[in-house]
């Protein structure tokens, strides 16, 4: 499937969640069978080359990519949550928002330890999030941290702070 067809699926929405913001809904693409399965295939296709380990997926909308991605790869699946919700021992990094700062967090597990782990999500802006969630990976002992989601928001710098920080990043689309 072309990448413009994979565009199309997606919904932008204007002025949400507030003025100035042009919010990119996935949840279209979600309802769309050929082009969720075109988005998953082409990350399967990158991951598989990587020969990653541990797939990694960032609450909320990267559970849905990363669940598929673990089942389709035979891959253990570990979660990075917002604060709050995990139920064991955790970790936490807070990183910074356009207004405020928030805080995400992940089991202590020992399963990462030495592993070369894939951090899925939906969307990559500033790059904030996926560094959060790269920090607590990395505490954790992986050996290393990739980066894959469907879009990159390219007026942002998130690409670039990731790359600066040792992360190999896979978008599908811009
Ligand atoms: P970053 O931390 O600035 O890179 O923002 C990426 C995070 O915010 C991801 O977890 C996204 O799900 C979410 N996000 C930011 N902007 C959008 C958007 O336009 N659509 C969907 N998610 C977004």
């Amino acid at each position: 499937m072309k990448a413009e067809r994979i565009k199309a699926s997606i919904r932008t929405i204007r002025g949400w969640p507030h003025e100035g913001i042009n919010f990119r809904d996935v949840t279209t693409l979600f309802e769309d069978p050929a082009a969720f399965r075109s988005v998953l295939n082409r990350i399967a296709g990158w991951a598989e080359e990587e020969e990653f380990d541990i797939v990694v997926g960032i609450d909320a909308r990267g559970f849905i990519l990363a669940g598929a991605l673990a089942y389709q790869q035979h891959l253990p699946l570990v979660l990075v949550r917002k604060k709050g919700k995990l139920p064991f021992t955790t970790i936490s990094e807070d990183y910074e928002l356009e207004y405020g700062s928030a805080t995400v967090e992940t089991h202590d597990s020992p399963i990462i330890e030495g592993k070369r782990v894939l951090i899925v999500d939906d969307l990559l802006a500033t790059g904030g999030t996926a560094l959060a969630a790269a920090r607590l990976i990395r505490r954790l002992g992986a050996r290393a941290v990739s980066f894959a989601a469907i879009i990159d928001l390219v007026e942002l710098p998130g690409r670039e702070a990731l790359t600066k920080s040792g992360i190999d990043v896979y978008t599908v689309i811009d």
